[in-house]
């Protein structure tokens, strides 16, 4: 019965690409079906830092503890996901540095030589790495694919089949699909659809700007943190930046950000020769009301696993086999109670 049990994960983005490959490395029969192409949708324009950090009482504590290392193990299962295990250079900003991570600026030299001007002190997250979302979902896509789960892009959901308080299917353009349960990964898509089942989840669709630039190789050894500046170098030799957004106006349209960007980057660092905007756009984070994801049935709805999150990249690879030994083994995994939706429907 759960050998063959029918899955259709909605979303090709980084979080239900790890859902389709933990579900189908178990025997379930995915099907993964996205409104456009795998990682289309928000993962394309992330900063991909797997930075498992957090300030406040943290409810997902559990979950940010293991994210790197759940990491490791894709990397060994899927040996097409190449993470950079940089480390993580962050100051100058709200975040409270943990003592244990505290870098004296000696330390901050060896580490980033070209910085002009070292803080005294800083907080250096050796083992924290970033990856390339799109080639990694891409990789967690064919992973699930050589389990048997089947793909449909261009096919967007439009509507459920249901059978009492049941959910048996999802409509398409191509007909319904049958299904023993349907996991909705999809984005800031997601609220729409569960909306359709009589749930509307508080998700945001939070603007922020993703930028890469073409700049120097060698520059930027580690991913930088700090008040003027997150960036870091890809493998294949291109910059990436994020920033927050800062509205619609003409001085804070994406192309603009870059550019100020770009000068702020150039006055931190030495030896750059040159450092030009390739892309500058907005991304739409889903980010629930209350900043924890959204995991798991809707109230009294069975057939129905909500996957919805943020930071999705870092938590992608835990959230993804965690939530599949749930639809699978139908047991009920601790980590994740904190992310329950009930919590918003309350009776
Ligand atoms: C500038 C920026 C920087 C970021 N930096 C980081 C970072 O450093 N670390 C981190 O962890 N996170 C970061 N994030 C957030 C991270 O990118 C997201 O949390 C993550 O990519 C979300 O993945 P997802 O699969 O949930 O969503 P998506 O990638 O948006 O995937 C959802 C998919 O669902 C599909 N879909 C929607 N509705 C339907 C429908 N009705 N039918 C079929 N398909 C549908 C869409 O087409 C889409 O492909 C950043 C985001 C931005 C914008």
């Amino acid at each position: 019965m759960v050998q063959g049990k029918r899955i259709v994960v909605i979303g090709a983005g980084i979080v239900g690409a790890s859902l389709a490959y933990h579900l189908a490395g178990k025997g379930a029969n995915v099907t993964v079906v996205d409104a456009g192409d795998v990682a289309s949708g928000v993962t394309a324009t992330s900063f991909a830092w797997i930075n498992t950090t957090h300030n406040a009482p943290d409810p997902i504590a559990s979950l940010r503890s293991v994210a790197i290392r759940e990491y490791h193990r894709l990397e060994q299962e899927l040996p097409s996901v190449k993470i950079r295990w940089t480390g993580a250079l962050c100051y100058g900003t709200n975040t409270q540095p943990a003592m244990a991570l505290r870098v004296t600026r000696e330390r901050i030299r060896e580490l980033e030589p070209q910085l002009k001007k070292p803080p005294e002190h800083a907080q250096f997250k050796a083992e924290e790495g970033a990856l390339d979302a799109v080639h990694t979902t891409q990789a967690l896509i064919t992973g699930a694919q050589a389990h048997g789960a089947k793909l449909l892009t261009h096919t967007r959901v439009l509507g459920f089949k249901t059978q009492g308080l049941q959910v048996t299917g999802v409509e398409t353009r191509l007909g319904v699909i049958n299904a023993d349960v349907v996991a909705l990964a999809a984005g800031t898509g997601t609220p729409a659809l569960t909306k359709l089942l009589g749930f509307p989840l508080p998700i945001d669709a939070s603007p922020a700007i993703f930028i890469r630039y073409s700049a120097p190789s060698g520059i930027v050894r580690t991913l930088i943190s700090n008040a003027a500046m997150e960036v870091r170098e890809s493998a294949e030799g291109i910059w990436l930046a994020a920033e927050d957004f800062l509205g619609d106006a003409a001085h804070n349209q994406p192309a603009a950000i870059a550019l100020r960007t770009a000068r702020a980057i150039a006055d931190e660092l030495e030896g750059i020769t040159s450092i030009e905007p390739q892309l500058a756009c907005v991304g739409l984070r889903p980010i629930p009301e209350d900043g924890i994801p959204i995991i798991g049935e809707l109230p009294g709805l069975s057939g129905t696993y909500v996957c919805a999150m943020h930071p999705g990249v870092t938590l992608a690879a835990i959230v993804g086999r965690l939530a599949s030994e749930e639809i699978m083994d139908d047991r009920a995994c601790p980590a994740l109670a904190a992310c329950r939706p009930h919590r918003f429907f309350p009776r």
